[in-house]
């Protein structure tokens, strides 16, 4: 287990249990969240014997980076970790200017098989533990730190599928915005989700801040189940229900994802039936032309016909925009994270 694992109380609960004063778990809370320590050893202010025991039971870099690749550009930086059980997880940072945000897994690869993602072809190992989740926050704060660097925003988007792991990844959350540590705000957080409708109902009720993304990519059922098998379980109805609930619960904004695919549904048509399913929603649709992966022959876009895509959505109302494709040459683009 490691350090990261533990909410403040509980912490607590541990210290006391050993007959430690309470404020000793608020030391280690500092200096794990605040101070970013790395190790037992900088926890200084902690008596010998504390510091023994908790090194002897709790861990403070459960992810071993195995690998590190960076892109052309400099701007996108890719980490392959090792967990302790060997399974493997991938995290990115993207720089734009001062601004830096981070791309974390929740789960080793992913039970939903979207046909066209990288994570959906390898099948799913397992659930991230919540501090498996924080791990891969905190190793690249510490690497930023040291270029005078700081987090500004986290996208639950890289390996698995939050909803599907809702638990742990909303005590991650938590933990990471707890003030009296790394205090990061819930609305710098987004979560993108395939589109699990009982988890966004869940989500909703909880009226948290943290934004929310759902992967639609088709405006009908045929073409969606053929892209994302959880389709045929709940389909567009469900979902855009569940999506309904969302706003009406929390006024806040969707942001609907649409991974632009050459001749699938990348025509004014699909755009058209999209407006049509989306009128009177308060969202934001993010299209971005595919990136390749080895299992799926579909190609992307291209920027003009992503352009007369984008138009049409905005000619009914629905505001879209075309990302950039991002850290392609290291394979760290949406959906080509896999080991
Ligand atoms: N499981 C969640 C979050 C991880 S995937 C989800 O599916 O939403 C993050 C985003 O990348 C999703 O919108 C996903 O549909 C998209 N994506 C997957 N494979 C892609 C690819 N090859 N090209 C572009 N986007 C892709
Ligand atoms: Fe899983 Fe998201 Fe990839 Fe689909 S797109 S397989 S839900 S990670």
């Amino acid at each position: 287990m490691s350090i990261y694992d533990l909410d403040l109380s509980s912490l607590e609960e541990l210290v006391t249990s050993w007959d430690a004063p309470a404020y000793r778990a608020k030391q280690i809370w500092e200096g794990v969240y605040q101070h970013l320590y790395a190790s037992w050893d900088e926890f200084t202010n902690l008596p010998t014997s504390l510091r023994v025991r908790m090194a002897s039971e709790f861990s403070v870099e459960p992810l071993e980076p195995v690998a590190r690749l960076e892109s052309s550009d400099g701007q996108t930086q890719k980490t392959a970790f090792r967990l302790e059980d060997g399974q493997q997880i991938e995290t990115v940072a993207m720089r734009y200017a001062r601004r830096v945000t981070l791309c974390i897994s929740s789960q080793a690869g992913c039970a939903m098989g979207c046909v066209f993602c990288a994570t959906g072809q390898m099948g799913f190992r397992r659930h991230l533990s919540s501090g498996e989740i924080v791990a891969q926050v905190l190793h690249f704060a510490r690497e930023l730190k040291l270029k005078e660097l700081k987090l500004t925003n986290i996208v639950v988007m890289g390996m698995g599928e939050p909803f599907h792991n809702y638990g742990n990844t909303m005590q991650a959350i938590d933990r990471l915005n707890d003030r009296a540590g790394f205090g990061f705000g819930a609305r710098r957080f987004t979560i993108s989700t395939v589109g699990l409708p009982d988890m966004i109902r869940r989500f909703a009720d909880e009226k948290r801040q943290v934004n929310l993304a759902i992967s639609l990519h088709a405006a009908d059922d045929k073409t969606r189940s053929s892209m994302l098998p959880v389709n045929r379980k709940y389909d567009l109805e469900q979902v855009l229900a569940a999506c309904k609930y969302y706003v009406a619960q929390t006024g806040r904004r969707i942001t609907f994802e649409w991974a632009l695919i050459d001749g699938l549904n990348d025509s004014v048509e699909q755009a058209r039936a999209l407006a049509a399913r989306l009128r009177g929603l308060l969202c934001h649709v993010n299209a971005i032309p595919l990136n390749p992966t080895t299992g799926y022959s579909g190609k992307a876009t291209s920027r003009e016909r992503a352009l007369l895509f984008k138009n049409e959505l905005e000619r009914a109302g629905i505001p879209c925009t075309v990302r950039l494709r991002r850290g392609i040459d290291i394979a760290a683009g949406c959906g080509q994270l896999a080991v």
